[in-house]
């Protein structure tokens, strides 16, 4: 089979944003222009953009009384024609020439690039409340590259070809998968929502897209991009509304063949079971991909370097006001440099501002929405209330205007404490200090500690330490780290995704992941058929 052409994709640069720059400028005035204007979200169905009379209004988790937009509530007609539309639109959309599927991105990824830019990070900073920095690497750097590193992968792929036999050519065809793949996304990264939809349609599939109520402010840009990039109608359906309605009539469906999920651990184990109960309904076994939730480590080696390591801590943490699957949220600290380690990340912590993310100033802003809010509060009181821990600074909340929570240390002595063990999801961090010479004990303990195994960081100047923690923590996470915080993934350098309650590890952003969405077909060609059934060893 002729080879087809690589495709080598770079990393989009990140802009800087200091003051006076033009990408500031652009980015300030849209984000004033779309804070003081509605948007109304409607359902993508085939061609229609459909308003539902029933709607939910979107509100920036830093300023919620002040609406933004709002979004459609999809019904069970609705889901059920947007899978329909989906499967009429199939075979076209399979039979459309690969370079046209790849360009039709790439333009998507240059619209993100250029014309779009600045709505798209003013959009994710309204409306998922990033500051300009969090939302530059996610809704334009991150979802830029992974929409051109998929390119990439996918000539990679289509590459990997059989060897001919003596008297035969073989090939293997990359087939989409025989049905719909079904995208249920998280609110927290806006690159995310359009990946899940996107690396699977780039192979051929058609989507039906379930984005998170709290990013469907940006889902609408997305769509509008991909639209004005060439994508043809009903490749991409997108429905919002009960997730559990959408989901029952998506996983019910005999033609669903494949999940695509981001999101917690609970909800994708509850979408797994019920794919496994209806597993007869199904034509095909359906590919099921999850990246789920974490409970990220730091360990500080006793050799760990104090500026790096707290540097690391700090933003591991409270980035994005520590919303991401990737943050840093149990710290073990040797006793010798606790003190001086402890103090500089707390002396660190309290130059922290939090506000609006337009003021620039503002390193964290507000936390997604009221039950976040509340679940992280109630966690800050039970630290407050047990005799295992103590606050070493934060701990006061407010959802007056946003759902404001400020950066949170916990030390406790319990290295079992509920805060080292569940997903917390906001900027808490646990920190437990253990004897320097019970280290090597300790990594058993990282290891047993949490259910989940995402990421993980070592900090360590001494290379045998490393070793030996790469050893021992191999299951631990799924992204390890050594010598830096445990977040901050870049497409094509370092391919993401956990194992154990953490998820299928199919490594988004990476040839690994888009091999889910096919279904490969060797087709094997005889130039010269034998003519008689007896072999040779039978004369
Ligand atoms: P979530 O599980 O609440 O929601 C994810 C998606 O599932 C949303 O679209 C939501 O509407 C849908 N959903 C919710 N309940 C459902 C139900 N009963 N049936 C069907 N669908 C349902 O997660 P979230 O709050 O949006 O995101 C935060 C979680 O995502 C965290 O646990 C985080 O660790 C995880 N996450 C993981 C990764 C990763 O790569 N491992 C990346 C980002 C986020």
């Amino acid at each position: 089979m002729n080879k087809v052409k690589q495709y080598k994709a770079e990393n989009e640069p990140v802009l800087g944003y200091k003051a006076g720059s033009k990408e500031r400028n652009n980015v300030e005035k849209t984000y004033n222009d779309m804070f003081n204007s509605k948007v109304d979200v409607p359902l993508y169905i085939g061609g229609k953009e459909i308003l539902t009379e029933k709607r939910k209004n979107i509100l920036p988790p830093h300023n919620h009384k002040n609406i933004v937009g709002t979004y459609s509530q999809a019904d069970e007609t609705h889901v059920q024609d947007a899978i329909e539309n989906l499967i009429e639109n199939k075979e076209s959309w399979s039979n459309t020439p690969w370079k046209k599927r790849c360009e039709i991105f790439l333009k998507a990824a240059d619209l993100l690039s250029n014309e779009y830019r600045s709505k798209i990070t003013a959009g994710t900073m309204i409306g998922q409340s990033k500051n300009i920095f969090q939302a530059e690497i996610d809704a334009a750097c991150e979802f830029i590259d992974f929409l051109r590193f998929n390119v990439s992968y996918l000539t990679e792929i289509y590459n990997e070809q059989p060897i001919d036999g003596p008297g035969k050519s073989n090939q293997l065809e990359y087939r989409p998968l025989e049905g719909f793949v079904y995208a249920v996304t998280p609110f927290n990264f806006t690159a995310i929502g359009g990946n899940l939809c996107a690396s699977a349609a780039l192979m051929g599939n058609v989507v039906l897209w379930k984005p998170s109520d709290n990013q469907i402010y940006t889902a609408k840009i997305t769509m509008d991009i991909f639209k004005e990039a060439g994508l043809p109608e009903g490749v991409i359906n997108l429905v919002s509304g009960d997730p559990e309605m959408i989901s029952e009539i998506a996983l019910k469906h005999s033609e669903f063949s494949g999940l695509h999920f981001t999101g917690s651990t609970s909800v994708f184990r509850d979408l797994w079971k019920k794919i496994g109960n209806n597993i007869s309904l199904y034509r095909d076994y359906p590919r099921i991909v999850g990246e789920t939730g974490g409970k990220d480590f730091i360990f500080c080696h006793p050799t760990a370097n104090i500026d790096a390591t707290s540097t690391a801590i700090i933003r591991g943490a409270f980035e994005f006001q520590g919303q991401k699957c990737s943050a840093a949220s149990r710290i073990y600290i040797p006793e010798s440099i606790s003190k001086k380690l402890i103090d500089k990340v707390i002396d660190q912590t309290k130059t922290i501002k939090m506000g609006s993310p337009i003021d620039f100033n503002n390193f964290m802003t507000a936390v997604i929405h009221e039950n976040a809010f509340d679940r992280i509060s109630n966690y800050i009181d039970f630290a407050k209330s047990s005799d295992d821990c103590e606050i070493l600074h934060g701990g006061n909340y407010d959802k007056s205007v946003g759902y404001f929570v400020e950066p949170t240390i916990l030390l406790t002595k319990n290295h079992q404490f509920k805060t080292m063990q569940e997903e917390i999801f906001g900027p808490v961090v646990t920190m437990f200090i253990y004897k320097d010479d019970e280290w090597l004990e300790m990594l058993d303990i990282v290891d047993k500690t949490s259910d989940y195994a995402l990421t993980g960081a070592f900090i360590s100047e001494n290379e045998d330490s490393i070793n030996i923690a790469l050893n021992k923590l191999r299951y631990s996470a799924g992204n390890f780290y050594i010598n830096d915080k445990p977040s901050g993934a870049v497409v094509g350098q370092q391919p993401f995704g956990g194992c154990r309650a953490s998820g299928t590890d199919d490594k988004a952003g990476s040839k690994l992941n888009l091999l889910r969405w096919v279904s490969p077909r060797l087709v094997s060609r005889t130039h010269n058929p034998p003519t008689k059934y007896p072999y040779d060893y039978m004369d």
